[in-house]
C-alpha cells in the first residue's frame, strides 16, 4: 500500500526515538522516556498483531532468583555480576509496584518457593550466605534495624503443600506473581496516553545508521527516519543484529482445569529454575523442562512439543499433586520465545552510531525490564 502525504507527515514522520519490540523492555523504555521528556516523538514497531515474544506468554512470576539458581549464577558469572543482575530485578519489581496498582495487574505477593528432591544438606548455609550478601545490596525491608531474611528454610511445610518426593523447601517472601498481559496492556495504555505511537503488524526488516540518525525499512511501504533506534527484540535480537550473544529458547507452559482443594498458593521453582509452577486461582500453571530437550527448544517456533509437554505432565503427577490425585484436564498449552546467552546479564549497549539494543533477559524479564529500560535510556543520552 503506497502511503499518502497525510500519513507521511504523521504516522511516518521523522521520530526522535523508534523502538522495535512491544514487549516489557520496549514498553518500559517508552514509558520512562516519555515521562522524562514529554516532548519526545516516540514510535514502537511490533511485528505481531499483539506483542508476540515472551511478555504476554510467560508464567507471570515477578521473581529475582531462587537459592540454587543464584548459587549457580555465582559459579557462571561471579558474585558481582550476580548481585548486579539481582538488584536490577529487585529494583524493577519495586518500580512495577510503584507505577501500577496491584489490582490493575493482578499482583499478589504470596512469595516464591524452591523445591529440592534430595536432602540438600547445604540449604541452611546457602540461605545464610545469600541473605548476608543480598539484603544489604538490595536494601530489602528491615525490622529493628536488621534486614529481614529474604530466604528462609520452609521444609516443614512440604507435607502441608502436598508435594511428592520433595525433601527440602526454601521460601522467598519478597517474590510475587502477576498477570503479564494485563501489565503489557497497562503499559501500552500509559504510553499511548502520553502520545507514544505503537504500530502493530510492522516488522523491521533492516536499518541503516547514518550521521543524523537511522533509516528503518519495514514490511510497510514507508521508510522511517529516527534520531535514535533501540532494538528490544530479546530472543529475536540476532535477526537484526547478527553478532550478539543471544539465542532463542522456547519456553512451554500449560494450564489445567480447576483443581479441587489445590493445596498451594504462590510461585514455585525446581531444578535451578528449569521447572516452574504457580496457582492461577485454583488452576495449576506449569512450565519449563527445556533441559529435557535443549537442542529442539533452541527455536523460534511457537508450537508446543509432545516431548516437553509429556515431561511436564509427568512432573505434575509425580511431584506436584498429592499421590493418588486424578489427572486434571489440560485446558491450554502454549509457548513463548526467551532470549538467552552465555551469561544471564542483559545486553544493553550501543551497536552502531545511533543504534542501541536492550536484549537477553535470560528467561526472567518481568521484574528486570523497568531497570533495563532506565539503563538503555541513560546510555542513549550519553
Ligand atoms: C514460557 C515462558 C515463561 C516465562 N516465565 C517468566 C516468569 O515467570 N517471570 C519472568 O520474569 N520471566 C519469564 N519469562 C521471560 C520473560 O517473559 C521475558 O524475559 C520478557 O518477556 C522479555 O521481554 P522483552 O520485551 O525483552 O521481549 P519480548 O516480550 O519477547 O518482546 C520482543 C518483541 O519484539 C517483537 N519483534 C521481534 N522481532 C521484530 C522485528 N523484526 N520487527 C518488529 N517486531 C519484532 C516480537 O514480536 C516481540 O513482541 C518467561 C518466558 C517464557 C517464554
Amino acid at each position: 500500500m503506497a502511503i499518502s502525504v497525510w500519513e507521511q507527515s504523521t504516522y511516518f514522520a521523522p521520530k526522535d526515538l523508534v523502538i522495535v519490540g512491544c514487549g516489557f523492555v520496549g514498553l518500559w523504555t517508552a514509558y520512562e522516556a516519555i515521562h522524562q521528556n514529554p516532548k519526545l516523538n516516540i514510535t514502537i514497531l511490533e511485528r505481531g498483531t499483539i506483542p508476540s515474544g515472551a511478555s504476554t506468554r510467560n508464567a507471570g512470576f515477578s521473581c529475582f532468583g531462587s537459592v540454587s539458581e543464584l548459587m549457580s549464577d555465582i559459579q557462571l558469572m561471579g558474585e558481582a555480576a550476580m548481585l548486579e543482575t539481582v538488584k536490577m530485578r529487585y529494583d524493577g519489581l519495586q518500580r512495577i509496584q510503584k507505577v501500577f496498582k496491584a489490582k490493575e495487574i493482578d499482583y499478589n505477593q504470596w512469595g516464591g518457593y524452591e523445591l529440592f528432591e534430595g536432602k540438600k544438606t547445604n540449604l541452611e548455609s546457602d540461605i545464610a550466605y545469600l541473605n548476608k550478601i543480598l539484603a544489604p545490596a538490595l536494601k530489602t525491608p528491615k525490622k529493628n534495624g536488621t534486614y529481614l531474611p529474604i530466604y528462609t528454610n520452609a521444609s516443614k511445610d512440604i507435607n502441608k503443600l502436598g508435594f511428592q518426593g520433595i525433601e527440602a523447601l526454601a521460601f522467598n517472601q519478597l517474590e510475587g506473581q502477576l498477570n503479564s498481559a494485563k501489565l503489557v496492556l497497562a503499559l501500552q495504555k500509559a504510553v499511548q496516553a502520553k502520545g507514544v505511537q505503537i504500530l502493530f503488524n510492522t516488522e523491521v526488516k533492516k536499518f541503516k545508521s547514518h550521521k543524523k540518525g537511522v533509516t528503518i525499512t519495514t514490511n510497510l511501504e514507508a521508510v522511517l527516519e529516527t534520531k535514535q533506534f533501540l532494538v528490544c527484540t530479546n530472543g529475536f535480537a540476532k535477526q537484526l543484529i547478527p553478532g550478539l550473544d543471544v539465542v532463542p529458547a522456547r519456553g512451554q507452559v500449560f494450564v489445567t482445569e480447576p483443581i479441587k482443594n489445590l493445596k498451594f498458593k504462590g510461585c514455585f521453582h525446581f531444578d535451578e529454575g528449569y521447572y516452574y509452577f504457580r496457582n492461577l486461582g485454583n488452576r495449576l500453571l506449569l512450565g519449563g523442562a527445556r533441559n529435557a530437550d535443549f537442542k529442539n527448544e533452541k527455536t523460534y517456533s511457537l508450537e508446543t512439543s509432545a516431548t516437553i509437554q509429556k515431561v511436564l505432565e509427568d512432573f505434575m503427577m509425580q511431584r506436584i499433586l498429592p499421590k493418588g490425585s486424578k489427572k486434571p484436564k489440560i485446558e491450554l498449552r502454549w509457548s513463548g520465545t526467551m532470549g538467552i546467552g552465555s551469561i544471564k546479564k542483559p545486553i544493553i549497549e550501543q551497536v552502531q552510531p545511533n543504534v542501541y539494543c536492550a536484549v537477553r533477559m535470560s528467561g526472567m524479564g518481568v521484574a528486570i525490564a523497568p531497570i533495563v529500560a532506565k539503563k538503555a535510556l541513560k546510555l542513549m543520552k550519553g
